[in-house]
């Protein structure tokens, strides 16, 4: 409850976004934390209004940027537990190399992406994460390219904890985004968010036909990067629960020279409008 502001989300109804903004603020609060422990950052995209809706620090950064500004956050003030989020579009097209390296860098954020396997800001355009057919007003012929593996793609690139969940199991969601939150390193979670406005092929349906949760899978185990790789792709990436987890691999907080033990800055969340401007002023 602590984490709720009151903005009053604007997605359309039925949006699997709410779904994760409630996850996130639940685990929040499962974990311990206090709305100014938490900094929520996001990019560009329907999903990125999420920043705007959680009591946390916030930033609603451009296109495909959350991550930089999400480490420049956690580099700034290591105290701080930072999420970073965003749409496939955002993370998975512009954002990729940002993504990329996050991961093999192992900074100890959660990042979620809130993924519809489409444009939804823009009304409706394919994206990295649509497959191969998916018609819409970029590809009326249907698109012709294959979708990124993205769970495949970070388990290559040495992700310490891949993640992958649907918005309506909101009781999983919120206890792999709390694993993700205590795991010490980078956490890479991709939330099937069905857009029931732009994509009528991935429904709600959809994914409940198509996803197979680890949970059934006989002796699954997440710390076995091989059996990790393989399930995936006997499944064609459809799969839920905790992918993968390497609890041993340092942090890069647990690594980097020089990294301040400090926050180089402290700021009271109920800042007065005198006291903001004066802020304000300072960083201009
Ligand atoms: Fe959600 Fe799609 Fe509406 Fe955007 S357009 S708010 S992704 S349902």
């Amino acid at each position: 409850k602590e984490f709720r502001n009151s903005i009053k989300p604007n997605w359309c109804p039925g949006c699997g976004d709410f779904s994760v903004q409630a996850a996130i603020q639940r685990a929040a609060a499962n974990v311990g934390l206090e709305p100014d422990n938490l900094a929520v950052v996001s990019g560009i995209g329907c999903s990125g209004r999420i920043s705007g809706y959680i009591k946390s620090y916030g930033f609603h950064g451009i296109h495909g940027r959350s991550l930089p500004i999400a480490q420049g956050v956690k580099m700034a003030n290591r105290d701080l537990t930072v999420i970073a989020s965003g749409g496939d579009g955002d993370g998975f097209a512009i954002g990729m190399g940002h993504t990329v390296h996050a991961i093999r860098r192992n900074i100890d954020i959660t990042y979620i992406v809130m993924d519809n396997q489409i444009y939804g800001l823009t009304k409706g355009q394919t994206s990295p994460r649509s497959d191969v057919g998916f018609k819409t007003k970029s590809t009326p012929e249907g698109s012709v390219e294959s979708a990124i593996g993205v769970m495949e793609l970070a388990l290559t690139a040495g992700a310490t904890f891949v993640a992958q969940s649907f918005s309506t199991d909101l009781k999983e969601l919120t206890s792999i985004i709390e694993a993700g939150i205590n795991h010490k390193g980078f956490s890479l979670i991709n939330v099937f968010s069905p857009c029931v406005t732009y994509n009528k092929v991935n429904t709600y349906d959809w994914f409940k036909e198509h996803l197979v949760s680890l949970s059934t899978i006989e002796n699954y185990d997440s710390s076995n990067r091989m059996m990790a790789m393989q399930t995936l792709m006997e499944n064609k990436g459809l799969v839920k629960g905790i992918i993968y987890q390497d609890k041993v691999k340092p942090s890069y907080q647990d690594l980097a020279h020089g990294y301040s033990k400090e926050a180089l800055s402290k700021v009271d969340l109920n800042l007065s409008e005198e006291k903001f401007n004066q802020l304000m002023t300072e960083f201009m």
